[in-house]
Protein backbone atom coordinates (compact mmCIF):
# COMPACT_ATOMS: atom_id res chain seq x y z
CA UNK A 1 0.00 0.00 0.00
CA UNK A 2 1.52 3.17 -1.21
CA UNK A 3 2.37 5.62 1.64
CA UNK A 4 2.21 9.94 1.32
CA UNK A 5 4.06 12.77 3.67
CA UNK A 6 3.07 16.06 2.80
CA UNK A 7 6.04 17.84 1.32
CA UNK A 8 6.38 20.52 3.30
CA UNK A 9 9.74 21.17 3.50
CA UNK A 10 9.65 21.69 -0.14
CA UNK A 11 6.44 24.11 0.28
CA UNK A 12 8.21 25.94 2.19
CA UNK A 13 11.51 26.42 0.31
CA UNK A 14 9.44 27.51 -2.25
CA UNK A 15 6.70 29.76 -0.32
CA UNK A 16 9.84 31.68 1.54
CA UNK A 17 12.94 31.26 0.07
CA UNK A 18 11.72 31.38 -3.70
CA UNK A 19 8.98 33.64 -3.55
CA UNK A 20 9.04 35.56 -0.20
CA UNK A 21 5.08 35.35 -0.11
CA UNK A 22 4.53 36.55 3.26
CA UNK A 23 6.72 40.03 2.33
CA UNK A 24 4.21 40.18 -0.66
CA UNK A 25 1.01 39.80 1.15
CA UNK A 26 1.99 42.72 3.35
CA UNK A 27 1.45 44.95 0.16
CA UNK A 28 -2.08 43.22 0.15
CA UNK A 29 -4.65 44.78 3.16
CA UNK A 30 -6.78 41.47 2.97
CA UNK A 31 -3.37 39.44 3.67
CA UNK A 32 -1.09 41.31 5.52
CA UNK A 33 -1.71 39.86 8.29
CA UNK A 34 -0.91 36.57 6.89
CA UNK A 35 3.04 35.67 8.32
CA UNK A 36 5.14 32.78 7.58
CA UNK A 37 4.52 30.86 10.97
CA UNK A 38 0.46 31.49 9.98
CA UNK A 39 1.06 29.76 6.42
CA UNK A 40 3.35 26.99 8.21
CA UNK A 41 0.68 26.15 10.78
CA UNK A 42 -2.40 25.56 8.20
CA UNK A 43 0.13 23.56 5.97
CA UNK A 44 0.82 21.25 8.71
CA UNK A 45 -2.67 20.65 9.85
CA UNK A 46 -3.53 20.61 6.38
CA UNK A 47 -0.58 18.17 5.43
CA UNK A 48 -2.01 15.93 8.28
CA UNK A 49 -5.99 15.32 7.25
CA UNK A 50 -3.97 14.90 3.35
CA UNK A 51 -1.85 11.98 4.67
CA UNK A 52 -3.92 10.78 7.65
CA UNK A 53 -7.59 11.36 6.47
CA UNK A 54 -8.10 11.17 2.99
CA UNK A 55 -4.82 8.95 1.75
CA UNK A 56 -6.03 5.78 3.15
CA UNK A 57 -9.45 6.05 1.55
CA UNK A 58 -7.30 6.20 -2.30
CA UNK A 59 -7.04 2.39 -2.71
CA UNK A 60 -10.44 1.53 -1.52
CA UNK A 61 -12.12 4.18 -3.72
CA UNK A 62 -10.38 2.62 -7.11
CA UNK A 63 -11.49 -0.69 -5.66
CA UNK A 64 -15.05 0.04 -4.67
CA UNK A 65 -16.02 2.84 -6.91
CA UNK A 66 -19.74 4.66 -6.80
CA UNK A 67 -22.68 2.73 -7.66
CA UNK A 68 -26.27 4.04 -8.60
CA UNK A 69 -29.31 3.27 -7.03
CA UNK A 70 -31.46 3.46 -10.60
CA UNK A 71 -34.75 3.93 -9.01
CA UNK A 72 -33.96 7.05 -6.72
CA UNK A 73 -31.04 8.20 -9.02
CA UNK A 74 -28.82 7.90 -6.00
CA UNK A 75 -25.51 7.84 -6.03
CA UNK A 76 -23.31 5.97 -2.77
CA UNK A 77 -19.58 6.73 -2.78
CA UNK A 78 -16.91 4.48 -1.43
CA UNK A 79 -16.66 3.57 1.90
CA UNK A 80 -15.43 6.43 4.45
CA UNK A 81 -15.64 9.07 1.50
CA UNK A 82 -18.49 10.54 3.11
CA UNK A 83 -17.29 10.74 6.27
CA UNK A 84 -13.90 11.71 5.61
CA UNK A 85 -15.83 14.82 3.71
CA UNK A 86 -17.72 15.40 6.97
CA UNK A 87 -14.35 16.10 8.87
CA UNK A 88 -13.12 18.52 6.11
CA UNK A 89 -16.49 20.35 6.72
CA UNK A 90 -16.01 20.34 10.56
CA UNK A 91 -12.30 21.26 10.37
CA UNK A 92 -13.33 24.38 8.12
CA UNK A 93 -11.37 23.41 5.69
CA UNK A 94 -13.36 24.20 2.37
CA UNK A 95 -13.80 28.11 3.59
CA UNK A 96 -10.07 28.59 3.69
CA UNK A 97 -9.38 30.80 0.84
CA UNK A 98 -13.15 32.04 0.20
CA UNK A 99 -14.61 35.44 1.01
CA UNK A 100 -15.28 36.74 4.94
CA UNK A 101 -18.07 37.99 3.14
CA UNK A 102 -19.90 34.87 2.28
CA UNK A 103 -18.35 33.51 5.65
CA UNK A 104 -14.80 32.06 4.55
CA UNK A 105 -11.71 32.63 6.23
CA UNK A 106 -9.83 34.78 3.51
CA UNK A 107 -6.39 33.37 3.62
CA UNK A 108 -4.24 33.67 0.28
CA UNK A 109 -4.94 31.53 -2.83
CA UNK A 110 -1.25 30.61 -2.28
CA UNK A 111 -1.86 28.65 0.92
CA UNK A 112 -4.74 26.46 -0.16
CA UNK A 113 -3.21 25.50 -3.40
CA UNK A 114 -1.00 24.12 -1.25
CA UNK A 115 -3.17 22.32 0.49
CA UNK A 116 -4.71 21.00 -2.37
CA UNK A 117 -1.84 19.76 -3.79
CA UNK A 118 -1.34 17.78 -0.90
CA UNK A 119 -5.21 16.22 -0.80
CA UNK A 120 -4.49 15.59 -4.93
CA UNK A 121 -1.47 13.95 -3.71
CA UNK A 122 -3.68 12.10 -1.52
CA UNK A 123 -6.87 10.90 -3.14
CA UNK A 124 -7.40 12.63 -6.31
CA UNK A 125 -10.97 10.92 -6.80
CA UNK A 126 -12.13 12.29 -3.42
CA UNK A 127 -10.79 15.80 -4.02
CA UNK A 128 -12.70 16.51 -7.17
CA UNK A 129 -15.99 17.10 -5.06
CA UNK A 130 -14.30 19.82 -2.76
CA UNK A 131 -12.63 20.43 -6.12
CA UNK A 132 -15.35 21.34 -8.46
CA UNK A 133 -17.31 23.04 -5.48
CA UNK A 134 -14.63 25.52 -5.27
CA UNK A 135 -14.80 26.18 -8.97
CA UNK A 136 -18.84 27.12 -8.53
CA UNK A 137 -18.07 29.56 -5.50
CA UNK A 138 -15.67 31.25 -7.96
CA UNK A 139 -17.69 31.27 -11.06
CA UNK A 140 -20.86 32.80 -8.94
CA UNK A 141 -19.04 34.97 -7.06
CA UNK A 142 -17.60 36.64 -10.65
CA UNK A 143 -21.30 36.59 -11.93
CA UNK A 144 -23.85 35.75 -9.89
CA UNK A 145 -26.73 38.12 -9.15
CA UNK A 146 -27.14 39.14 -5.24
CA UNK A 147 -29.74 36.68 -4.64
CA UNK A 148 -27.82 33.83 -6.36
CA UNK A 149 -25.03 34.83 -4.11
CA UNK A 150 -26.37 35.44 -0.96
CA UNK A 151 -28.35 32.21 -1.22
CA UNK A 152 -25.63 29.63 -2.81
CA UNK A 153 -22.38 31.18 -1.61
CA UNK A 154 -22.47 31.10 2.13
CA UNK A 155 -23.57 27.26 1.67
CA UNK A 156 -20.99 26.46 -1.03
CA UNK A 157 -18.56 28.17 1.21
CA UNK A 158 -18.87 26.21 4.57
CA UNK A 159 -19.34 23.00 1.91
CA UNK A 160 -22.37 22.74 3.24
CA UNK A 161 -23.43 21.97 -0.47
CA UNK A 162 -21.41 20.72 -3.53
CA UNK A 163 -20.73 22.24 -6.99
CA UNK A 164 -20.49 20.79 -10.49
CA UNK A 165 -20.04 22.25 -14.08
CA UNK A 166 -22.45 20.47 -16.58
CA UNK A 167 -20.99 21.11 -20.17
CA UNK A 168 -20.26 18.22 -22.03
CA UNK A 169 -22.85 16.70 -24.14
CA UNK A 170 -22.91 13.04 -26.26
CA UNK A 171 -22.09 15.05 -29.16
CA UNK A 172 -19.93 17.92 -28.13
CA UNK A 173 -16.76 18.32 -25.88
CA UNK A 174 -13.87 20.69 -27.14
CA UNK A 175 -17.37 22.06 -29.66
CA UNK A 176 -19.69 23.51 -27.07
CA UNK A 177 -21.11 25.71 -30.34
CA UNK A 178 -22.65 22.35 -30.85
CA UNK A 179 -24.50 22.16 -27.30
CA UNK A 180 -27.99 21.50 -27.63
CA UNK A 181 -29.68 21.64 -24.07
CA UNK A 182 -32.44 23.97 -23.84
CA UNK A 183 -33.35 26.88 -21.54
CA UNK A 184 -37.39 27.89 -21.83
CA UNK A 185 -38.04 31.27 -20.01
CA UNK A 186 -40.73 31.06 -17.75
CA UNK A 187 -43.04 34.13 -16.62
CA UNK A 188 -41.57 34.11 -12.91
CA UNK A 189 -38.08 34.97 -14.29
CA UNK A 190 -36.67 31.33 -14.08
CA UNK A 191 -35.83 28.89 -16.94
CA UNK A 192 -37.18 25.44 -17.97
CA UNK A 193 -34.14 23.81 -19.02
CA UNK A 194 -34.02 20.33 -21.15
CA UNK A 195 -31.53 17.93 -22.19
CA UNK A 196 -28.44 15.80 -21.79
CA UNK A 197 -25.10 16.19 -20.23
CA UNK A 198 -22.36 13.53 -19.95
CA UNK A 199 -19.14 13.16 -18.24
CA UNK A 200 -20.35 14.98 -15.06
CA UNK A 201 -17.71 14.82 -12.22
CA UNK A 202 -19.65 14.37 -8.54
CA UNK A 203 -23.25 15.15 -10.47
CA UNK A 204 -24.83 13.16 -7.82
CA UNK A 205 -23.16 11.30 -4.36
CA UNK A 206 -24.15 11.08 -0.74
CA UNK A 207 -21.70 13.69 0.65
CA UNK A 208 -24.44 16.83 1.00
CA UNK A 209 -27.99 17.52 1.11
CA UNK A 210 -28.09 19.87 -2.30
CA UNK A 211 -26.03 20.11 -5.19
CA UNK A 212 -25.37 23.10 -7.40
CA UNK A 213 -25.16 22.73 -10.92
CA UNK A 214 -23.74 25.46 -13.32
CA UNK A 215 -25.43 24.48 -16.78
CA UNK A 216 -24.57 25.59 -20.27
CA UNK A 217 -28.16 25.70 -22.21
CA UNK A 218 -29.50 27.35 -24.93
CA UNK A 219 -32.12 30.05 -25.02
CA UNK A 220 -34.57 29.89 -27.71
CA UNK A 221 -33.44 33.12 -29.58
CA UNK A 222 -29.86 31.98 -29.45
CA UNK A 223 -27.60 32.59 -32.22
CA UNK A 224 -26.08 29.57 -32.97
CA UNK A 225 -22.66 28.36 -31.93
CA UNK A 226 -20.44 29.33 -29.14
CA UNK A 227 -22.19 32.80 -29.04
CA UNK A 228 -25.47 31.39 -28.48
CA UNK A 229 -24.60 29.69 -24.87
CA UNK A 230 -26.08 30.81 -21.32
CA UNK A 231 -25.25 29.41 -18.10
CA UNK A 232 -27.95 28.51 -15.40
CA UNK A 233 -27.81 27.71 -11.86
CA UNK A 234 -29.69 24.45 -11.11
CA UNK A 235 -29.99 23.17 -7.49
CA UNK A 236 -30.73 19.56 -6.79
CA UNK A 237 -32.99 20.63 -4.42
CA UNK A 238 -34.93 24.02 -4.81
CA UNK A 239 -34.03 26.68 -2.38
CA UNK A 240 -37.08 28.59 -0.57
CA UNK A 241 -36.75 32.23 0.46
CA UNK A 242 -35.66 31.43 3.92
CA UNK A 243 -32.95 29.58 2.43
CA UNK A 244 -34.32 25.97 3.59
CA UNK A 245 -34.73 23.49 1.11
CA UNK A 246 -37.45 22.88 -1.27
CA UNK A 247 -38.69 20.61 -3.88
CA UNK A 248 -36.88 18.27 -5.64
CA UNK A 249 -35.73 19.40 -9.17
CA UNK A 250 -35.83 18.28 -12.57
CA UNK A 251 -32.04 16.91 -12.94
CA UNK A 252 -30.86 13.72 -12.13
CA UNK A 253 -28.17 11.07 -12.69
CA UNK A 254 -28.70 8.55 -15.22
CA UNK A 255 -26.00 6.68 -15.29
CA UNK A 256 -22.49 6.41 -14.06
CA UNK A 257 -19.20 5.58 -16.34
CA UNK A 258 -17.50 2.86 -15.83
CA UNK A 259 -13.85 3.93 -16.42
CA UNK A 260 -10.06 3.86 -16.75
CA UNK A 261 -9.13 5.80 -13.22
CA UNK A 262 -10.48 8.19 -10.67
CA UNK A 263 -13.01 5.45 -9.46
CA UNK A 264 -14.05 7.32 -6.32
CA UNK A 265 -15.44 10.00 -8.16
CA UNK A 266 -18.64 9.77 -9.76
CA UNK A 267 -19.00 10.35 -13.39
CA UNK A 268 -22.16 11.00 -13.86
CA UNK A 269 -24.69 11.15 -17.59
CA UNK A 270 -27.40 14.20 -15.71
CA UNK A 271 -30.39 14.11 -17.14
CA UNK A 272 -32.35 17.33 -17.54
CA UNK A 273 -36.24 17.31 -17.69
CA UNK A 274 -37.48 21.01 -17.07
CA UNK A 275 -35.70 22.05 -14.39
CA UNK A 276 -35.83 25.31 -13.08
CA UNK A 277 -32.62 27.23 -12.98
CA UNK A 278 -31.91 31.02 -12.92
CA UNK A 279 -29.52 33.03 -15.42
CA UNK A 280 -25.88 33.56 -14.42
CA UNK A 281 -24.38 36.39 -15.94
CA UNK A 282 -25.68 37.92 -19.85
CA UNK A 283 -27.99 35.93 -22.08
CA UNK A 284 -25.29 34.34 -24.73
CA UNK A 285 -22.37 34.92 -22.99
CA UNK A 286 -22.05 31.95 -20.47
CA UNK A 287 -19.12 31.07 -21.74
CA UNK A 288 -17.14 34.06 -20.74
CA UNK A 289 -18.65 33.41 -17.45
CA UNK A 290 -17.59 29.57 -17.46
CA UNK A 291 -14.55 30.65 -18.14
CA UNK A 292 -13.82 31.69 -14.32
CA UNK A 293 -14.68 28.27 -13.11
CA UNK A 294 -13.11 27.02 -15.89
CA UNK A 295 -9.40 28.44 -15.86
CA UNK A 296 -9.99 27.60 -12.02
CA UNK A 297 -10.34 24.19 -12.92
CA UNK A 298 -7.67 24.12 -15.16
CA UNK A 299 -5.19 25.29 -12.29
CA UNK A 300 -6.70 22.61 -10.25
CA UNK A 301 -6.27 19.87 -13.07
CA UNK A 302 -2.38 21.02 -13.12
CA UNK A 303 -2.43 20.40 -9.02
CA UNK A 304 -3.98 17.01 -9.59
CA UNK A 305 -0.97 16.26 -11.95
CA UNK A 306 1.48 17.57 -9.57
CA UNK A 307 0.50 15.75 -6.29
CA UNK A 308 0.48 12.41 -8.22
CA UNK A 309 3.59 13.14 -9.84
CA UNK A 310 4.78 14.07 -6.04
CA UNK A 311 3.30 10.93 -4.15
CA UNK A 312 4.37 8.46 -6.94
CA UNK A 313 8.10 9.41 -6.41
CA UNK A 314 7.76 9.56 -2.37
CA UNK A 315 7.02 5.36 -3.15
CA UNK A 316 9.03 4.70 -6.19
CA UNK A 317 11.91 6.09 -4.15
CA UNK A 318 11.35 4.20 -0.86
CA UNK A 319 10.99 1.24 -2.70
CA UNK A 320 14.41 1.72 -4.89
CA UNK A 321 16.28 2.32 -1.36
CA UNK A 322 14.56 -1.41 -0.39
CA UNK A 323 14.68 -3.68 -3.52
CA UNK A 324 17.64 -5.40 -4.18
CA UNK A 325 18.74 -6.52 -7.57
CA UNK A 326 22.26 -7.33 -9.14
CA UNK A 327 25.32 -5.55 -8.70
CA UNK A 328 26.20 -1.57 -9.82
CA UNK A 329 27.90 -2.06 -13.11
CA UNK A 330 30.64 0.43 -10.92
CA UNK A 331 31.11 -2.78 -8.43
CA UNK A 332 29.05 -3.86 -5.08
CA UNK A 333 27.86 -0.91 -2.75
CA UNK A 334 25.97 -3.19 -0.93
CA UNK A 335 28.78 -5.77 0.40
CA UNK A 336 26.68 -7.37 3.30
CA UNK A 337 23.88 -7.99 0.94
CA UNK A 338 23.48 -10.29 -1.92
CA UNK A 339 22.80 -8.26 -4.04
CA UNK A 340 22.87 -3.36 -4.67
CA UNK A 341 19.61 -1.94 -4.39
CA UNK A 342 17.87 -0.81 -7.79
CA UNK A 343 18.61 2.84 -6.48
CA UNK A 344 22.46 2.21 -7.41
CA UNK A 345 21.65 1.81 -11.38
CA UNK A 346 21.58 4.94 -13.49
CA UNK A 347 18.49 4.22 -15.16
CA UNK A 348 16.56 3.95 -11.97
CA UNK A 349 18.09 7.24 -10.40
CA UNK A 350 16.86 8.95 -14.03
CA UNK A 351 13.78 7.95 -13.95
CA UNK A 352 13.09 9.35 -10.06
CA UNK A 353 15.08 12.32 -10.82
CA UNK A 354 12.12 12.90 -14.04
CA UNK A 355 9.82 12.79 -11.12
CA UNK A 356 11.36 14.69 -8.67
CA UNK A 357 12.59 17.79 -11.04
CA UNK A 358 8.84 17.48 -12.55
CA UNK A 359 7.44 17.92 -8.93
CA UNK A 360 9.47 20.56 -8.00
CA UNK A 361 9.59 22.43 -10.69
CA UNK A 362 5.46 21.93 -11.16
CA UNK A 363 5.30 23.21 -7.01
CA UNK A 364 7.44 26.11 -8.03
CA UNK A 365 5.34 27.20 -10.96
CA UNK A 366 1.62 26.63 -9.52
CA UNK A 367 2.77 28.71 -6.12
CA UNK A 368 3.95 31.45 -8.59
CA UNK A 369 0.50 31.31 -9.91
CA UNK A 370 -1.35 31.18 -7.15
CA UNK A 371 0.58 34.45 -5.81
CA UNK A 372 -0.38 35.88 -9.21
CA UNK A 373 -3.77 34.97 -8.47
CA UNK A 374 -3.48 37.00 -4.81
CA UNK A 375 -1.82 39.70 -6.60
CA UNK A 376 -4.51 39.86 -9.33
CA UNK A 377 -7.44 39.72 -6.42
CA UNK A 378 -6.32 41.81 -3.55
CA UNK A 379 -3.04 43.96 -4.81
CA UNK A 380 -3.68 47.55 -4.28
CA UNK A 381 -1.98 48.88 -7.16
CA UNK A 382 -4.14 48.48 -10.63
CA UNK A 383 -1.16 48.02 -12.59
CA UNK A 384 0.27 44.53 -10.16
CA UNK A 385 -3.38 43.72 -10.63
CA UNK A 386 -3.46 43.60 -14.93
CA UNK A 387 0.06 42.54 -14.88
CA UNK A 388 -1.01 39.51 -12.47
CA UNK A 389 -4.01 38.29 -14.92
CA UNK A 390 -2.08 38.43 -18.06
CA UNK A 391 0.68 36.99 -17.00
CA UNK A 392 -1.54 33.70 -15.04
CA UNK A 393 -3.83 33.52 -18.07
CA UNK A 394 -0.44 32.79 -20.18
CA UNK A 395 0.45 30.35 -17.25
CA UNK A 396 -2.76 28.58 -17.28
CA UNK A 397 -2.53 26.27 -20.37
CA UNK A 398 0.69 25.60 -19.74
CA UNK A 399 0.34 24.46 -16.00
CA UNK A 400 -2.48 22.30 -17.60
CA UNK A 401 -0.86 20.83 -20.19
CA UNK A 402 2.91 20.69 -19.31
CA UNK A 403 2.19 19.48 -15.46
CA UNK A 404 -0.43 16.69 -16.84
CA UNK A 405 2.22 15.53 -19.44
CA UNK A 406 4.70 15.26 -16.56
CA UNK A 407 2.45 13.48 -14.27
CA UNK A 408 1.76 11.41 -17.12
CA UNK A 409 5.91 10.07 -17.98
CA UNK A 410 6.62 10.52 -14.27
CA UNK A 411 3.67 7.77 -12.55
CA UNK A 412 4.85 5.99 -15.58
CA UNK A 413 8.56 6.08 -14.59
CA UNK A 414 8.02 5.83 -10.98
CA UNK A 415 5.70 2.19 -11.79
CA UNK A 416 8.64 1.44 -13.84
CA UNK A 417 10.92 1.48 -10.76
CA UNK A 418 8.80 -0.95 -9.18
CA UNK A 419 9.39 -3.23 -12.21
CA UNK A 420 6.67 -5.90 -12.53
CA UNK A 421 5.17 -5.20 -8.81
CA UNK A 422 4.51 -1.59 -10.72
CA UNK A 423 2.09 -3.55 -12.26
CA UNK A 424 0.37 -5.30 -9.39
CA UNK A 425 -3.01 -3.56 -7.70
CA UNK A 426 -1.85 -3.87 -4.52
CA UNK A 427 1.59 -1.42 -4.68
CA UNK A 428 -0.56 1.24 -6.00
CA UNK A 429 1.23 2.57 -8.51
CA UNK A 430 -0.81 1.88 -11.46
CA UNK A 431 -3.53 3.08 -9.95
CA UNK A 432 -1.80 6.73 -10.01
CA UNK A 433 -0.70 5.78 -13.44
CA UNK A 434 -4.53 5.18 -14.38
CA UNK A 435 -5.77 8.38 -12.32
CA UNK A 436 -3.33 10.77 -13.46
CA UNK A 437 -4.64 9.78 -17.51
CA UNK A 438 -7.40 12.06 -17.26
CA UNK A 439 -5.83 15.06 -16.25
CA UNK A 440 -4.55 14.91 -20.14
CA UNK A 441 -8.13 14.98 -21.42
CA UNK A 442 -10.68 16.56 -19.41
CA UNK A 443 -11.26 20.67 -18.90
CA UNK A 444 -10.22 20.99 -22.50
CA UNK A 445 -7.68 18.23 -23.77
CA UNK A 446 -4.11 19.58 -23.77
CA UNK A 447 -4.15 19.37 -27.57
CA UNK A 448 -6.64 22.46 -26.76
CA UNK A 449 -4.75 24.34 -23.93
CA UNK A 450 -1.81 24.23 -26.81
CA UNK A 451 -3.97 25.80 -29.22
CA UNK A 452 -4.74 28.28 -26.39
CA UNK A 453 -1.56 29.06 -25.61
CA UNK A 454 0.20 29.52 -29.56
CA UNK A 455 -3.12 31.00 -30.75
CA UNK A 456 -5.11 33.29 -28.34
CA UNK A 457 -2.12 33.95 -25.70
CA UNK A 458 0.59 34.50 -27.54
CA UNK A 459 -0.15 34.66 -31.71
CA UNK A 460 -3.30 36.86 -30.84
CA UNK A 461 -1.02 39.72 -28.99
CA UNK A 462 2.13 39.74 -31.21
CA UNK A 463 3.67 37.42 -28.43
CA UNK A 464 3.46 41.10 -25.82
CA UNK A 465 2.74 39.32 -22.23
CA UNK A 466 5.35 35.96 -23.39
CA UNK A 467 8.02 39.03 -23.59
CA UNK A 468 6.53 40.13 -20.22
CA UNK A 469 8.06 36.51 -19.12
CA UNK A 470 10.78 36.80 -20.97
CA UNK A 471 12.41 39.92 -19.29
CA UNK A 472 11.93 38.09 -16.00
CA UNK A 473 14.22 35.93 -17.61
CA UNK A 474 16.31 38.75 -18.79
CA UNK A 475 16.40 40.83 -15.34
CA UNK A 476 18.25 36.64 -14.21
CA UNK A 477 20.64 36.04 -16.76
CA UNK A 478 21.23 39.62 -15.72
CA UNK A 479 21.78 39.52 -12.39
CA UNK A 480 23.49 36.10 -12.73
CA UNK A 481 25.24 36.37 -16.25
CA UNK A 482 28.70 36.94 -14.77
CA UNK A 483 28.46 34.36 -11.82
CA UNK A 484 30.59 30.81 -13.01
CA UNK A 485 28.79 28.69 -10.67
CA UNK A 486 25.31 29.91 -12.00
CA UNK A 487 26.39 29.35 -15.77
CA UNK A 488 24.92 25.87 -16.29
CA UNK A 489 21.71 26.57 -15.35
CA UNK A 490 21.67 30.47 -17.33
CA UNK A 491 23.18 29.89 -20.47
CA UNK A 492 21.14 27.09 -21.57
CA UNK A 493 17.98 29.10 -20.33
CA UNK A 494 18.92 32.59 -22.25
CA UNK A 495 19.71 30.68 -25.16
CA UNK A 496 16.40 29.32 -25.63
CA UNK A 497 14.71 32.49 -24.63
CA UNK A 498 16.18 33.57 -27.66
CA UNK A 499 15.24 30.59 -29.63
CA UNK A 500 11.75 31.11 -28.46
CA UNK A 501 11.56 34.30 -29.86
CA UNK A 502 12.76 33.24 -33.57
CA UNK A 503 10.66 30.00 -32.87
CA UNK A 504 7.52 32.30 -32.24
CA UNK A 505 8.10 35.09 -35.29
CA UNK A 506 8.59 31.60 -37.17
CA UNK A 507 5.46 30.15 -36.73
CA UNK A 508 3.65 33.47 -36.80
CA UNK A 509 4.22 34.02 -40.23
CA UNK A 510 3.71 30.51 -41.75
CA UNK A 511 0.49 30.71 -39.71
CA UNK A 512 -0.20 33.79 -41.76
CA UNK A 513 0.05 31.60 -45.42
CA UNK A 514 -1.84 28.43 -43.69
CA UNK A 515 -3.76 28.50 -40.40
CA UNK A 516 -3.25 24.84 -39.72
CA UNK A 517 0.61 25.69 -39.15
CA UNK A 518 -0.88 26.64 -35.74
CA UNK A 519 -2.30 23.26 -35.27
CA UNK A 520 1.18 21.34 -36.81
CA UNK A 521 3.16 23.27 -34.10
CA UNK A 522 0.98 23.91 -30.48
CA UNK A 523 1.59 20.77 -28.89
CA UNK A 524 5.13 20.56 -29.33
CA UNK A 525 5.44 24.88 -28.78
CA UNK A 526 3.39 24.68 -25.61
CA UNK A 527 6.36 21.94 -24.36
CA UNK A 528 8.89 24.13 -25.01
CA UNK A 529 7.20 26.79 -23.37
CA UNK A 530 6.79 24.55 -20.63
CA UNK A 531 10.49 24.01 -20.16
CA UNK A 532 11.27 27.61 -20.39
CA UNK A 533 9.06 28.48 -17.61
CA UNK A 534 10.63 25.83 -15.54
CA UNK A 535 14.06 26.35 -16.22
CA UNK A 536 13.34 29.66 -15.28
CA UNK A 537 12.19 28.33 -12.03
CA UNK A 538 14.67 25.67 -11.17
CA UNK A 539 17.36 28.15 -12.13
CA UNK A 540 15.91 30.55 -10.04
CA UNK A 541 15.70 27.64 -7.15
CA UNK A 542 19.02 26.60 -8.11
CA UNK A 543 20.37 30.39 -7.39
CA UNK A 544 18.97 30.15 -3.53
CA UNK A 545 20.33 27.03 -3.31
CA UNK A 546 23.75 28.17 -3.95
CA UNK A 547 23.61 31.25 -1.41
CA UNK A 548 22.66 29.33 1.15
CA UNK A 549 25.92 26.97 0.31
CA UNK A 550 28.07 29.79 -0.25
CA UNK A 551 27.06 31.36 2.79
CA UNK A 552 27.64 28.03 5.16
CA UNK A 553 24.05 26.60 4.99
CA UNK A 554 24.95 22.41 5.61
CA UNK A 555 21.45 21.31 5.47
CA UNK A 556 21.47 19.05 2.78
CA UNK A 557 18.14 20.30 1.22
CA UNK A 558 20.12 22.60 -0.57
CA UNK A 559 22.37 19.89 -2.17
CA UNK A 560 19.73 17.85 -3.18
CA UNK A 561 18.00 20.64 -4.86
CA UNK A 562 20.71 21.59 -7.06
CA UNK A 563 21.63 18.19 -8.09
CA UNK A 564 18.21 17.99 -8.98
CA UNK A 565 18.65 21.03 -10.87
CA UNK A 566 21.59 20.39 -12.82
CA UNK A 567 19.82 16.41 -13.70
CA UNK A 568 16.58 18.56 -14.96
CA UNK A 569 18.82 20.98 -16.84
CA UNK A 570 20.79 18.32 -18.48
CA UNK A 571 18.75 15.59 -18.96
CA UNK A 572 14.93 16.78 -19.50
CA UNK A 573 16.04 20.39 -20.71
CA UNK A 574 17.19 19.60 -23.69
CA UNK A 575 14.54 17.91 -25.14
CA UNK A 576 13.16 21.56 -26.56
CA UNK A 577 15.90 21.14 -29.41
CA UNK A 578 14.05 18.20 -30.59
CA UNK A 579 10.46 19.86 -29.93
CA UNK A 580 11.57 22.81 -31.77
CA UNK A 581 13.13 20.70 -34.66
CA UNK A 582 9.98 18.24 -35.49
CA UNK A 583 7.82 21.53 -34.62
CA UNK A 584 9.36 23.26 -37.79
CA UNK A 585 8.81 20.43 -40.17
CA UNK A 586 5.19 22.36 -40.26
CA UNK A 587 1.97 21.47 -41.87
CA UNK A 588 2.96 19.39 -44.86
CA UNK A 589 4.04 16.26 -43.38
CA UNK A 590 0.49 15.86 -41.61
CA UNK A 591 -1.49 17.06 -44.16
CA UNK A 592 -0.86 15.54 -47.30
CA UNK A 593 -1.51 12.08 -45.94
CA UNK A 594 -4.64 11.67 -47.19
CA UNK A 595 -3.40 8.09 -48.91
CA UNK A 596 -1.99 7.58 -45.13
CA UNK A 597 -5.22 7.58 -43.71
CA UNK A 598 -7.04 6.98 -46.07
C1 LIG B 1 -13.69 11.31 -16.17
C2 LIG B 1 -14.18 12.54 -16.86
C3 LIG B 1 -14.65 13.60 -16.12
C4 LIG B 1 -15.15 14.73 -16.77
N1 LIG B 1 -15.71 15.75 -16.03
C5 LIG B 1 -16.42 16.71 -16.67
C6 LIG B 1 -17.22 17.65 -15.93
O1 LIG B 1 -17.24 17.66 -14.71
N2 LIG B 1 -17.98 18.54 -16.63
C7 LIG B 1 -17.98 18.57 -17.98
O2 LIG B 1 -18.71 19.37 -18.56
N3 LIG B 1 -17.22 17.72 -18.72
C8 LIG B 1 -16.45 16.79 -18.09
N4 LIG B 1 -15.70 15.90 -18.82
C9 LIG B 1 -15.66 16.03 -20.26
C10 LIG B 1 -14.30 16.48 -20.79
O3 LIG B 1 -14.07 17.81 -20.47
C11 LIG B 1 -14.28 16.19 -22.29
O4 LIG B 1 -14.21 14.79 -22.44
C12 LIG B 1 -13.13 16.85 -23.01
O5 LIG B 1 -13.27 18.24 -23.01
C13 LIG B 1 -12.98 16.38 -24.46
O6 LIG B 1 -14.22 16.36 -25.12
P1 LIG B 1 -14.68 15.04 -25.88
O7 LIG B 1 -14.51 13.89 -24.96
O8 LIG B 1 -16.01 15.27 -26.45
O9 LIG B 1 -13.62 14.85 -27.05
P2 LIG B 1 -13.70 15.55 -28.49
O10 LIG B 1 -14.01 16.98 -28.36
O11 LIG B 1 -14.55 14.73 -29.37
O12 LIG B 1 -12.18 15.41 -28.96
C14 LIG B 1 -11.65 14.19 -29.52
C15 LIG B 1 -10.20 14.45 -29.94
O13 LIG B 1 -10.15 15.45 -30.96
C16 LIG B 1 -9.30 16.50 -30.58
N5 LIG B 1 -9.85 17.77 -31.07
C17 LIG B 1 -11.12 18.20 -30.97
N6 LIG B 1 -11.22 19.44 -31.47
C18 LIG B 1 -10.00 19.80 -31.89
C19 LIG B 1 -9.45 20.96 -32.48
N7 LIG B 1 -10.19 22.05 -32.71
N8 LIG B 1 -8.13 20.97 -32.78
C20 LIG B 1 -7.36 19.90 -32.50
N9 LIG B 1 -7.82 18.77 -31.95
C21 LIG B 1 -9.11 18.72 -31.62
C22 LIG B 1 -9.25 16.45 -29.07
O14 LIG B 1 -8.06 17.05 -28.57
C23 LIG B 1 -9.32 14.96 -28.81
O15 LIG B 1 -8.04 14.39 -28.91
C24 LIG B 1 -15.14 14.80 -18.18
C25 LIG B 1 -14.62 13.73 -18.93
C26 LIG B 1 -14.16 12.61 -18.29
C27 LIG B 1 -13.67 11.46 -19.13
Amino acid sequence: MPTYTPPLRDMQFVMHELLHVADEFKAMPRHAETDVDTINAVLEEGGRFASEVIAPLNAVGDMQGCTLDRATHEVKTPDGFRQAYEKYVEGGWPALAADPEFGGQGLPIVVNQAFYEMLNAANQAWTMYPGLTHGAYECLRAHGTEQQKQQFLPKLTTGEWTGTMCLTEPHCGTDLGLLRTKAQPQADGTYRITGNKIFISAGEHDFVPNIVHLVLARLPDAPPGSKGISLFLVPKFLVNEDGSLGARNGIHCGGLEHKMGIHGNATCQMVLEDAVGTLVGQPNKGLQAMFVMMNAARLGVGMQSLGLTDVAYQNALAYAKDRIQARSLSGAKAKDKPADPILVHPDVRKMLLTAKAYAEGGRALTMYCALLLDREHHHPDEKVRKDSAELVALLTPIVKAFLTDNGHIATHACLQVFGGHGYIKEWGMEQFARDARINMIYEGTNTIQSLDLLGRKVLANNGATLKKFGRMIAQLVEEEGVNEKMAEFINPLAYLGDQMTKFTTEIGFKAFQNADEVGAAAVDYLRVAGHLVFGYFWARMAQVALREIAAGNTDPFYKAKLQTARFYFARLFPETASLMRTARTGVKVLMDTDEALA
